[in-house]
């Protein structure tokens, strides 16, 4: 499988394919259904492969499709690194692998970043005392960018928010919008960076297995494919620990500059309710070591202006209407570029990544720990 062929062209091709490299290795995986009025019981899955003995010491876990319009992106490293893999090849005694396929399949599906009930799972991961909290804080941060970002109307053909969004800058500061947009907000529903009022099911899915999933393992290595963040086809390996932190020293140790310490984000945005922040703090008494595996598609203006046609579509424009498909395809591009030599370049350094981080989980904690 060239990195090209790794590309699926939708969710379903992505998961049957999925489940067939897993199957074709005498592997078991799991699939665990996500309920959504009009949609089969099956038709959306968190499928799940747990490689290697269950009392494992090391693993490495591999999640894809947390935002699911970048999820075709995860889904190909998933898929290529399998195909990578020789023969009869299983994990070296000690040592396991998690791959879990789409975390939020119905952003996948339909090519939107958040989930069904339009939230951002990557803002979610939060107790309920933190969703009262940030509630009243981001209402106050965010109010104010609602209507610009939120429009309660169908997208336009053309697409306004270049010349607005400098005219924000202008006024609020670029690094004011960089540092509270994306944070995530916890009042608009209907907006982007929504993290919801109450965990959504993939969030609880997460909370309630992943100690299953880790099992007897002492030292994790955990890679979340991300886009969108950073220069086109670059990818940087973003920790939810600030620097100087345990996770960021060793994360810096093993992987050097590639690392970015949290808060150190271009722009400089902490978002809440990270799915990292949580299973770092979760598995505080293992050496867990998250990173969000982020590669740059194009600017920021860009992306942003996206999501928000994106989500004002979803909201606004029949189902059927042609605005739909574009604001699909705009998704697609954005997220996935269409781009052969992004689309070859990420997917190569995804590989050679995993295949270096098998020999580094081995060697990691020997003697020094
Ligand atoms: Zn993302």
């Amino acid at each position: 499988m060239t990195p090209l062929d790794a590309y699926s062209p939708d969710y379903k091709t992505a998961r049957v394919r999925f489940r067939s490299l897993i199957a074709e290795r005498g592997w078991d995986a799991e699939a665990i259904p996500i309920d959504v009025p009009g949609y089969a019981p099956d038709d959306l899955t968190i499928d799940v492969a747990r490689v290697g003995s269950p009392n494992a010491e090391r693993l490495l876990v591999l999640t894809s499709g947390l935002h699911g319009a970048e999820g075709l992106f995860g889904s190909a490293v998933q898929l290529a690194w399998l195909a990578s893999l020789p023969r009869h090849w299983e994990p070296p005694a000690g040592f396991a692998v998690l791959l879990i396929h789409a975390l939020n399949p119905h952003g996948v599906a339909e090519v939107h970043r958040a989930n069904e009930d339009n939230v951002d799972l990557n803002r979610n991961f939060l107790s309920e005392d933190e969703f009262a909290r940030l509630r009243e804080t981001t209402a106050r941060d965010y109010g104010p960018f609602d209507g610009y970002l939120n429009p309660a109307c169908s997208p336009s053909r053309i697409d306004w928010f270049p010349p607005l969004f400098l005219w924000m800058a202008l006024r609020y500061g670029f690094g004011t919008l960089q540092r509270i947009l994306p944070a995530g907000q916890y009042e608009f529903s209907k907006g982007i960076f929504h993290g919801g009022s109450a965990l959504a099911q993939s969030t609880k899915i997460v909370m309630n297995e992943m100690p299953r999933w880790v099992g007897a393992a002492r030292f994790v290595i955990h890679f979340d494919y991300h886009t969108g963040l950073g220069k086109f086809g670059d990818f940087k390996l973003l920790a939810s620990d600030p620097a100087g932190s345990k996770q960021v020293n060793l994360a810096r140790r093993l992987f050097g500059d590639l690392v970015v310490p949290d808060h150190e984000t271009e722009g400089g945005y902490h978002n809440f309710g990270d799915m990292g922040e949580w299973l770092s703090r979760r598995f505080a008494d293992l050496n867990y070591l998250y990173l969000c595996a982020e590669f740059g598609t194009y600017g920021s203006t860009r992306v942003i202006g996206t999501l928000r046609r994106d989500n004002q579509a979803r909201h606004w424009t029949p189902p059927e209407s042609p605005l739909r498909a574009m604001t699909r395809a705009e998704m697609l591009e954005v997220f996935v570029p269409s781009s052969h030599g992004w689309r070859w370049a990420v997917v190569q350094k995804s590989v050679r990544l995993i295949q270096s981080s098998l020999t580094l989980c081995a060697e990691w904690g020997n003697g020094d720990e």
